[in-house]
């Protein structure tokens, strides 16, 4: 078995115009055996500057509400859809996600994580293989299976949106407490076996 390092890429110019427009290839950070995996969109230009994921406003949103859910981030993994920014931070496009996927499927293969928290819509239709309304479906846990593995997929807004629409605060830290309890961080047994019967 292999480490988190051997999941860093270091050289990949399979997006032309992203790669074009990036500083660095942002791969994702934290621990091997976290129970929890965030998964974004793509780096923002604090990203791609400072080569992390979900740092600057968006990271202290997120931060802060880990640490209230019991949940540091040096506890958990983060990691996004695409490890390059997209020019004018604009969505990425159907064939950068399905370039960078493998990498993904990779990272959360290995990692195995008790929960998968998509943060809004690119990265929820991304790994769901579906519409999803955001706002209306957040905090909802689904069943997912990626390369044939089960996984539980937790829906989340994206820290941003708390930023611009405050109605968004609750919901986002509720879905944050709900990740805690599910990779039994609040000291429960993080509810069922995971996936049993599926
Ligand atoms: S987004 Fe992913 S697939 Fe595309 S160039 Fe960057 S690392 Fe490679």
């Amino acid at each position: 078995m292999g480490t988190m390092e051997d999941l860093r890429v270091t050289e990949c110019t399979q997006c032309s115009k992203l790669v074009e427009c990036r500083s660095r290839i942002v791969n994702g950070t934290g621990p091997e055996d976290a129970d929890v995996l965030f998964v974004g969109e793509g780096p923002g230009a604090n990203e791609d500057e400072q080569g992390e994921p979900f740092v600057g406003r968006s990271g202290s949103v997120l931060d802060d509400q880990l640490r209230i859910a019991g949940l540091d981030r040096e506890t958990v993994r983060i990691t996004n859809c695409v490890r390059c920014r997209p020019p004018e931070n604009r969505d990425p496009t159907a064939e950068e996600l399905e370039n960078c996927r493998e990498y993904l499927e990779t990272e959360i293969d290995r990692l195995d994580p008790e929960v998968i928290v998509t943060l809004g819509k690119v990265p929820s239709e991304h790994l769901l293989g579906r519409s999803v309304a955001v706002t209306a479906e957040a905090g909802s846990v689904e069943d997912v299976r990626i390369e044939g593995a089960p996984y539980r997929l937790l829906i989340c807004v994206h820290p941003a949106a708390t930023l611009y629409d405050r109605s968004q605060e609750e919901t986002f830290a509720e879905t944050i407490e709900r990740a805690a309890e599910l990779a039994g961080a609040d000291g429960s047994d993080g509810g069922q076996t995971r996936l049993d019967g599926f």
